[in-house]
Formats: C-alpha cells, structure tokens, sequence
C-alpha cells in the first residue's frame, strides 16, 4: 500500500510539473514543447490511474488467496478427521468379513460370531 501510495503520488507530482513545463512552453511561443509536455501530463496521469488500479487488484488476488487457504486448512481438518474416524472403527472390527457385511457375518475364524450365537 505504501508503494502504491508512494508512486501514484509521483505520477501525480510529474504530471503537475509536466502541466507547468507545458503552460511555461506555450507562453514562450514553443508550441511543440507545450504538446510533448502536455502528453507527458496525460501519460503520467494514466500512469496514476493503472498503479491505483493495479494495486485495488493486488487486494483482490491476497484477499482470495487467503479465503482458499483458510478453506484449504478446514478441508484438509475435516479429512483428518474422517480418517481418524476410519481408523477407530477399523481398530474396532473383529474381523474382514464383519467389515464387509457392515457388521453381519464374520470370519470362519472369528471367535465373535460364537458369542453372538
Ligand atoms: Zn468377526
């Protein structure tokens, strides 16, 4: 933001003494002095106007990149935190077939299914 600041204001300043070199020309007869200085002038001013601009959208771009971090950050919580879940469940199951059939059979070699019956 200083830098913006900084150099609009330079723009500024130039364009200001590119409008006074065109004035001073133009009362001294050197017509074509008082339009390069008065092209300077509106050169200059655009060079102001792009650098305001330029830095509205340097705002925009960090403003996104911060709001897709912050999203980035909780998606990737929310995964962590499914896969614990996983993990804790797998840990639970007895055996592969009783996680298969979402808990109704088991393993030949499973002892659960012996306490179920
Ligand atoms: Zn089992």
């Amino acid at each position: 933001m200083t830098r913006t600041l900084t150099l609009t204001l330079l723009y500024l300043l130039g364009a200001g003494l590119a409008v006074h070199a065109s004035v001073t020309s133009g009362q001294h007869d050197a017509l074509g002095y008082a339009l390069g200085f008065a092209a300077l002038h509106a050169l200059l001013l655009v060079a102001a106007i792009r650098e305001w601009l330029a830095a509205e959208e340097r705002r925009a771009i960090a403003a996104g990149a911060a709001r897709l971090a912050r999203l980035r950050a909780r998606a990737e919580a929310e995964a962590e935190a499914i896969d614990g879940i996983a993990r804790i469940e797998l840990a639970a199951a007895c055996c592969e077939m009783w996680w298969t059939s979402a808990g109704a059979d088991h393993d030949a070699a499973c002892g659960r299914d012996r306490w179920a019956a």
